[in-house]
């Protein structure tokens, strides 16, 4: 793609098709009674929970009524409440506390009447919601998060009983459902994650049994999904593998699993300098010959780490132009010395949709020195996210676009799921 946006913006470019299609691989990983829960959190790992969560909720792959997910989790109670109108039962994951401090009992009462599923782990956090239930004269859903050995947040083991009793006593609650994490699941088959799985089981195997049909439990991330499939329980929670990143942190090819964020901004100058010229803060680069520098309007404001200076490259033209000088805060200054022809308004790809290239989000979060998830979350608000695949309704009426996309090899959406 080699639109010009001459007087463009950075924008991150999301494929609509990418998304379904990852979230039908997971489908094609899962027994077909196992749902699947989108995990949206981090404005859905910085590719924008409203274009996100309206796939998913709205459009479908293979024509069929089904949604492509059966539920959608975020972090935090403002998190569910930014995202656009969803049809999907809302899960909350972060375990609630101290309800009737601040402005939690207007965020719950808005939950409860949303109907969204909230955490809880401790039996004080189950009186306090059930109070503000009853309150609102609502039941309201809850699951409970099990620590079998990640040690961060969930119930431990030996206060589970205690938690369900409660949840039990209190009619204004319903136990949704019963769920843990893996500290391991992204190295594979790891003794570990067994280990986390056996707890878990018989932890909570009695209690599923007395509420045959009606107690769910999940535990696999992207990597459980994957790497093991004795944790799909009754539902897997994947977030990575629907963003099309291999949860392996590499590209695996036996996967076919297709990022869905591409991230560009406009060259917005070129400048001719001369052999020995310094550039940028500390004029930590100086050039080695005569070149010509390019500018690029995104800085570590945006996401773009400092710590890319004088280390990252990016694509323009489908070539390589190494970031030189220190990224600064708005700004980051490429040679072009090895770009024949760019011009102020071509396209330069910061962050690529395709896994194998020279900056993926594998390399960038290489360069990084971190992995692909903090990449993408980095990527700050001031980035439009946009939708590209298929063109939105609303963006093809408002926005001209001078270039053609490359046909997708797999079916694209062509209608909206009728909600309603
Ligand atoms: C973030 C998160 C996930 C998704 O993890 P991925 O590795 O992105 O698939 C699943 N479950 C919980 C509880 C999470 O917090």
């Amino acid at each position: 793609m080699d639109a010009k946006h001459s007087l463009g913006e950075p924008r991150v470019l999301i494929s609509r098709s990418a998304l379904l299609h990852n979230a039908s691989v997971v489908r094609r990983t899962i027994d077909e009674s196992v749902r699947v829960c989108a995990i949206c959190k981090a404005d859905a790992y910085g590719h924008g929970a409203e274009i996100v969560a309206d796939t998913l909720c709205n459009f479908s792959s293979d024509g069929s009524l089904r949604p492509p997910v059966d539920a959608l989790a975020v972090a935090s109670m403002d998190e569910a409440a930014a995202l656009p109108d969803v049809t999907l039962p809302v899960i909350v994951f972060r375990p609630l506390e101290n309800v009737f401090i601040g402005r939690q009992r207007a965020k719950l009462e808005e939950a409860i009447r949303n109907g969204w599923t909230l955490t809880v782990c401790t039996p004080s956090a189950a009186e306090d919601l059930s109070r503000v239930a009853q309150s609102c004269a609502k039941r309201v859903g809850v699951q409970v998060m099990v620590d079998t050995g990640m040690t961060r947040a969930g119930v431990p083991i030996d206060r589970l009983s205690e938690l369900l009793q409660k949840i039990a006593s209190r009619s204004s609650l319903r136990l949704a459902g019963l769920c843990t994490h893996f500290a391991n699941a992204d190295l594979g088959p790891d003794p570990f994650t067994q280990e986390q799985l056996a707890r878990f089981h018989a932890a909570t195997d009695e209690v599923v049994e007395r509420h045959v049909g009606r107690l769910p439990r999940h535990a696999a991330n992207s990597a459980g999904l994957f790497f093991n499939p004795e944790s799909h329980l009754d539902m897997v929670r994947p977030g990575l593998a629907l963003y099309g990143i291999d949860p392996s942190s590499r590209p695996c090819l036996d996967r076919p699993l297709r990022p869905v964020l591409k991230w560009t901004a406009p060259l917005v100058a070129v400048r001719s300098v001369r052999k020995g010229t310094g550039v940028g803060y500390g004029q930590t680069w100086q050039a080695p010959r005569d070149t010509r520098i390019g500018l690029v309007p995104v800085g570590y404001a945006d996401g773009y780490p400092r710590t890319f200076s004088n280390r990252a490259s990016v694509l323009v033209n489908g070539k390589l132009a190494p970031v030189v000088g220190r990224v600064s805060m708005d700004l980051t200054t490429i040679d072009l010395g090895e770009v024949s022809g760019a011009q102020v308004g071509d396209e330069v790809t910061l962050l690529d949709d395709d896994p194998l290239s020279p900056v993926s989000v594998y390399k960038l979060a290489e360069w990084a020195e971190t992995i692909p998830y903090e990449v993408f979350c980095r990527i700050g608000p001031r980035v439009q996210r946009v939708v590209v695949e298929p063109e939105d309704e609303v963006q093809s009426k408002n926005e001209h676009r001078g270039a053609e996309k490359p046909k997708s090899e797999f079916r694209i959406p062509e209608t909206r799921i009728k909600s309603e």
